[in-house]
């Protein structure tokens, strides 16, 4: 039998690789990003309680009234926008699947969409996998910002979408409002669509402001906007999210999603629905800005280098070039195997698997954890 390649991508997804063979070697897992702490207790309830009052059935398929209803006043809360929760809300099975849907709903044979690179591994799939061609723009090291005269020579007239990712997976880099003014102006008068990947929205440190597509008048009438609940509530295995655009995109998205997943999880949306409403949720950015902070701060004891502390999201990407000249997979491998501790090599984030000699560590972890890591690494 043989199978179609809808996609250049080969092998297994780098997440799954690591975090397997940290399980294998016994190895303190900081490659894959999720937390290794528990969650709100009473998030836990909400979830038992759901199944207790019968949300055991299909949702409806755009998602349940009460947690659109949730988000939306969450958002005008936060960032004082006004999305409208019949029509500019689809609650989907996480972002990974949101993200996949966007594509789908307006890529067809011959499309480019433009990814800033290093990019979170399922876009170029997504993308080929709609028969469309990836056309990668690299940010510019040492602080991973966009070289603007770099998107503008990418763009022809075969544009049909630029991703966003901010903040940023693998850097931690984050984007400005200046930043999405200067999209703004590039993309005017083209059709091209945003999408905005923005769920780490919620882990912006150093008293920085996580800045929304959302919050952009004029770009916000062009945006998929993609939200993970995992990221934000420390339930990754959850699989929950949602995607934000105007009412015209959101029917587009759920030509596709009604008939892929038609709906979601009902008792997980419920209890997310009650717990996002009630008065005071726990503050992510201070927690983990807490966790960065001790991680840098240990991070000091070991050879590695940090160009760019994280400003968002929950890693931290360093260079380990006066460690190693291995490239920087062997030097993952090595590294778990050796030493006990898993990251990612950035070279996964990239179409040419380019090479810089940098690793991604997740620092949503215990204290405990970060601490038991750095001791390891501390002997290199
Ligand atoms: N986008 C980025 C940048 C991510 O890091 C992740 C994390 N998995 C996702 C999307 C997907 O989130 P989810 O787990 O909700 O599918
Ligand atoms: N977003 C997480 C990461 O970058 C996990 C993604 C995944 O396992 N697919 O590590």
């Amino acid at each position: 039998m043989i199978f179609p390649q809808k996609h250049s991508a080969t092998g297994t997804t780098i997440f799954t690789v690591m975090s397997a063979l940290a399980q294998q070697c016994n190895a303190i897992n900081l490659s894959q990003g999720f937390p290794d702490y528990p969650i709100d207790e009473q998030l836990g309830k909400l979830l038992f309680e759901a199944t207790q009052q019968g949300f055991n059935q299909y949702a409806p398929m755009p998602g349940l009234p009460q947690l659109r209803q949730a988000i939306s006043n969450d958002f005008a809360k936060r960032y004082g926008v006004e999305i409208n929760p019949d029509t500019e809300i689809t609650i989907t099975p996480g972002a990974t699947y949101a993200i996949y849907t966007a594509f789908t709903s307006v890529l067809e044979a011959g499309d480019e969409v433009i990814v800033l690179e290093p990019a979170y591994d399922s876009y170029i799939p997504n993308i080929e996998t709609n028969g469309a061609k990836v056309v990668p723009v690299p940010l510019s090291a040492p602080d991973f910002s966009v070289d603007w005269n770099k998107v503008k020579d990418a763009i022809t007239r075969k544009t049909k979408v630029i991703i966003v990712n901010t903040p940023h997976n693998p850097t931690g880099a984050i984007w400005s409002r200046q930043d999405w003014d200067t999209l703004a102006d590039i993309v005017r008068d083209t059709n091209i669509i945003i999408l905005s990947d923005e769920v780490y929205e919620q882990l912006v440190f150093d008293g920085k402001k996580h800045c929304s597509v959302l919050q952009h008048d004029e770009l916000r009438k062009r945006s998929f906007v993609l939200y993970s609940f995992g990221k934000v509530f420390h339930n990754t295995g959850w699989k929950m999210g949602y995607c934000i655009a105007p009412s015209e995109f959101t029917i587009a998205f759920r030509r596709i999603h009604q008939f892929l997943c038609f709906s979601v999880n009902s008792p997980a949306q419920y209890a997310l629905a009650q717990y996002l409403s009630l008065p005071q949720l726990p503050d992510v950015s201070r927690m983990m800005q807490q966790k960065r902070d001790l991680f840098l701060s240990l991070l000091k004891e070991t050879p590695f280098i940090i160009h760019q502390p994280a400003s968002g999201s929950y890693f931290q990407t360093v260079s380990y070039a006066q460690i190693s000249d291995k490239p920087d997979m062997e030097f993952a491998q090595w590294l778990t195997k050796e030493h006990g501790v898993a990251t990612i090599p950035i070279s996964a984030f990239y179409s040419n698997k380019k090479d810089d000699k940098l690793i991604r560590f997740c620092f949503a972890k215990k204290e405990e954890t970060l601490q038991q890591a750095i001791e390891r690494l501390r002997k290199l």
